[in-house]
């Protein structure tokens, strides 16, 4: 079995594979070959990779077509799909709510595509988990950032020219981005506060020296995966109103508040944000799937007439290119090991294994997920 790991294309930072990654693949059996320059962005050397048993290739298209299985960080583009060969597995981001017609030409291409959004949240699959592992760097990631933003100090400094008082920190979802971002915050010494509709979080805010912010929205729920439910629409108005006082006197609000394939909520509205203090940061890292901020622009910083600036930040654990990569090249080594059988000694991506099918969008020619027949 052959992996062959390309370039990522435009503004992606990361790799989907790592030189320790190819030495964990080369011991499974499986020959590696990666695109010269594949970790040029995150500090990944093709000599690291060739030291750890990698072909270095300068041929894209003659890689693309000489392999069984390609790893990636974002879903292919139709020049690379129309190079791979029929069968040829293919792990990726695909997001595949919004992208219909690239399932198609998956399924024409007879391609095995595998949707790393699709992974299950099982224990199991923890260790595959590309979501998570993603989300919790961008976490720390957007603390850090607003830390350097923010024209105050963090933590509480008791000093003889006066006594400065923590900052305050609104977090908005506390997922795993969520979580990383309330910790990072009080490692820090910031006063943070935050809030979910899934209330089964308020211990573990608690648990971080967190106040959860009570807001009672009704039935809220979680699905089996434990992902958010989408709101109603007099949900949503009774989070904002809940919010706004919060808001009004947070100096950085970071919000991560995704409902899973599903555009993101707007929760900060522009009436909220009118009163907030001068020189206060809101940082939306759900900017990509929508935004939770009113006003928020991918990878840009608006400044409202306030003071008050909203930074929109896409793959903002991009922003951390080594150790993503490092996490991302984890997850996907992985998800190929759960496949190793130590009788065969080879890895056996097999289309009726229960797990595989809850990922595997297109086989064999078709779209086969029953979510996106
Ligand atoms: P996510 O990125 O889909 O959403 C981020 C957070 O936003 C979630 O906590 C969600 O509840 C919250 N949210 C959605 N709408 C909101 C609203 N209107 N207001 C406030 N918050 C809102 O979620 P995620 O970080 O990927 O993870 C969700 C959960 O899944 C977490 O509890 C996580 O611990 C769990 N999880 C479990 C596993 C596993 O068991 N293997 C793996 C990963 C995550």
């Amino acid at each position: 079995m052959h992996v062959f790991v390309p370039k990522e294309m435009g503004q992606e930072t990361r790799a989907a594979l790592d030189p320790q990654g190819v030495k964990k693949l080369k011991v499974l059996g499986l020959e590696v070959s990666i695109e010269a320059g594949l970790g040029a962005k995150s500090d990944f050397p093709d000599a690291a990779y060739e030291a750890m048993g990698a072909v270095v290739c300068s041929s894209r298209a003659e890689a693309l077509r000489a392999a069984n299985v390609v790893l990636r960080i974002n879903k292919p583009s139709h020049e690379d799909i129309a190079l791979m060969q029929p069968g040829t597995w293919q792990l990726s981001f695909l997001d595949p709510f919004n992208e219909k017609e690239l399932l198609q030409a998956l399924a024409a291409a007879k391609i095995s595509a595998v949707s790393l959004e699709m992974i299950p949240r099982t224990t199991l699959a923890q260790k595959m988990d590309v979501l998570s592992s993603q989300a919790n760097l961008a976490g720390y990631y957007a603390v850090l950032r607003s830390a350097t933003e923010l024209n105050k100090v963090l933590p509480m400094m008791m000093t003889p020219a006066g006594t400065l008082q923590p900052a305050r920190y609104f977090i908005v979802g506390v997922g795993v981005a969520g979580l990383q971002a309330i910790a990072t915050a009080k490692r820090l010494g910031a006063r943070v506060e935050a809030f979910d509709t899934r209330s089964v979080v308020e211990e573990q805010v608690k648990s971080l020296g967190a106040r959860f912010v009570k807001i009672d929205l009704g039935d809220t729920g979680q699905t089996a995966q434990g992902y958010a439910q989408q709101l109603t629409p007099e949900q949503i108005q009774k989070q904002r109103d809940a919010m706004a006082k919060v808001c009004s006197q947070s100096d950085v609000v970071i919000t991560t508040a995704k409902v899973f394939g599903r555009k993101a909520p707007t929760l900060i509205t522009r009436a909220m944000l009118d009163v907030m203090q001068t020189g206060s940061i809101v940082i939306d890292l759900a900017v990509e799937s929508g935004g939770n901020v009113e006003g928020s622009r991918l990878n840009e910083v608006v400044t409202l007439p306030n003071g008050v600036r909203i930074l929109g930040i896409g793959n903002a654990e991009g922003n951390l290119p080594n150790h993503a990569t490092q996490m991302f090249s984890s997850n996907l080594t992985n998800f190929l090991e759960h496949f190793w059988s130590k009788e065969t000694k080879q890895v056996n991506l097999s289309p009726s294994d229960d797990f595989l099918k809850q990922c595997l969008i297109t086989h064999n020619g078709n779209v086969v997920h029953e979510k996106f027949h």
